[in-house]
This record gives structure tokens, sequence and C-alpha cells, in this order.
């Protein structure tokens, strides 16, 4: 599933394509996807002026001319692109926008976990899927005290609670793995016990295996793409994740890289260099 690092590859590659563009058509191929699109949503997008594409946690926010947001995810499996008028449709191209300079903006999702919504801007804040989200990791209010005061009194292991989107948007299994490999902390540790420097370490693991990521374009998973069909490389970088039994980058424990399962996940860790 796209994490934070691809969603906002595929946001700042969509924002140079869609910015100051106007919609002249928009087709829904199907009702819904995680859930049906909202009422009307063809007739509202259509003559909508797109202004600025943000991000909140996993979600991207489109802003359109008429005070209208446009919320988008991209579940499990779905791509967002835009190319030129001359690009084939696809199986799974659920939602389409013509854009009047010709480009084509394709919402492919073949396991439709993907979601679209409409909703007024300013309003976004109180939107059940944005509502109650935890701090932008790259954001200013995120840091070790933060950290240590959210994580205070939970008594599930530290892995769980990084993914939970309360605590801090954005994360998924891989770079909450990744994350903790660099902070040194292993996965299996109580979350509460998280506190003073090692919140600190691993606010600032959490932020530079992020905005390393981001740099590289995400990390290229089975089913993501960029917004211009190309590949991020992250995933070469990956110290742990996906690499059980390989030797760990850190250290020279004779067990490398272990996998567990936590929560129904696998964890790829270094139950030496993670204490
Ligand atoms: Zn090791």
């Amino acid at each position: 599933m796209p994490e934070l690092p691809e969603v906002e590859t595929v946001r700042r590659g969509l924002a140079l394509r869609l910015s100051g563009r106007r919609i002249i058509g928009a087709e829904l191929r199907r009702p819904d996807l995680r859930r049906p699109f909202p009422p009307g949503l063809a007739r509202r997008l259509e003559g909508a002026r797109i202004g600025d594409l943000r991000r909140r946690g996993k979600y991207i926010l489109i802003e359109l001319d008429d005070d209208g947001l446009l919320l988008l995810h991209l579940g499990m499996s779905g791509r967002i692109t835009a190319g030129g008028n001359n690009t084939p449709d696809e199986k799974h191209d659920h939602v389409v926008l013509r854009l009047d300079d010709g480009t084509v903006v394709r919402f492919n999702d073949p396991r439709r976990f993907g979601l679209v919504d409409y909703l007024p801007r300013g309003t976004e804040g109180a939107h059940p899927l944005l509502a109650g989200m935890g701090p932008e990791p790259l954001g200013p209010d995120f840091d070790g005290a933060y950290l240590a005061k959210a994580l205070a009194g939970k008594l599930t292991p530290i892995k769980s609670a990084l993914l939970d989107q309360k605590i801090v948007a954005g994360l998924g299994n891989i770079y909450v793995c990744e994350a903790l490999y660099r902070a040194r902390l292993s996965p299996r540790r109580l979350a509460a016990t998280v506190t003073g420097t090692r919140a600190a370490r691993l606010a600032q693991a959490i932020r530079g295996v992020l905005d390393e990521a981001i740099e590289a374009g995400g990390s290229s998973l089975r089913d993501y793409v960029q917004a211009n069909g190309e590949l991020g490389y992250f995933q070469d970088r990956w110290a742990v994740y996906g690499r059980e039994g390989e030797k760990c980058p850190a250290c020279n424990c004779k067990e490398g890289v272990r996998r567990i399962t936590q929560a129904g996940r696998s964890t790829f860790y270094c139950a030496r260099w993670q204490r």
C-alpha cells in the first residue's frame, strides 16, 4: 500500500500537470470504489478550475475554484496518472478527467480499495477519514517531545503504535520497519517506554527515512507508479523491509534480518541492533 512518500510523490507529479487547469470532462465509469462516489460528482467537477494540491497523511486533497475539495486515497492498488490525450484507456480506469490543455487524468484501481470524495473546502478537518489524524511527521508539530507524549501509557508494541494514524499520519508497514531500524528500537518494545532521547531518535529517524524516500520518488511497490508513470527507487535502499535472512546492514549479527508477525503484519528487524 502506498505510504506517505509514495503519495507525496504522486501529489507533486500531479500538481505540475493539474494546478491552474480547468476540468472540461469528468467520467465515472462505475458508481463506487471502496465507497460510493458522492452524488453529482461528475457534474461538480466539470468546469471547475484546479488550484493547489495538498496532502494529509496518505490522502491527496485537490482544491477546486468552486470552494470544493476533491479527496483521493489510493487504497491498496490505486494509481493516478496524468498523461497526454492519446494515452489509451486501460481496464480499471474508473475515473477519467479531461483538462483544458489536453491532459487526461486517470484513477486506475484494480482492487478498488481506493476512495474519491468531494467536500466543501474548510470542512476537511471534520471529515470522518481526516478528523483525529495525528500530526504530519514532516511538519513542525512532530518531534520527540510530541511522540513521547502521544505514546505515554500505550501498552502496545511501538510497531503497532506507529501504524496508528491518530498518533502520526502517513506511516505504513514499510517505513515503520525502516524507521525503527534506523532508530535502533525493537519493534516489540512497549510504546510507553519510548520517551526522552529514544523518542527524539525515533522522531528523527522517521523524518529522515521519509525525506530520503521522497527524494527517491518513493518505493516502487507492486501496483504503485508515480503520476508520470515512472518508478521510484527507494525499495533498493530498504535496510530491513522484505529482507528476511539477508545480512543486517548495520551489524555483523549471524541471524541477519528477522521477520516476525505483529498484529497480522510482517515486521522486519534485527534483534541485536534494535533494542
Ligand atoms: Zn544485525
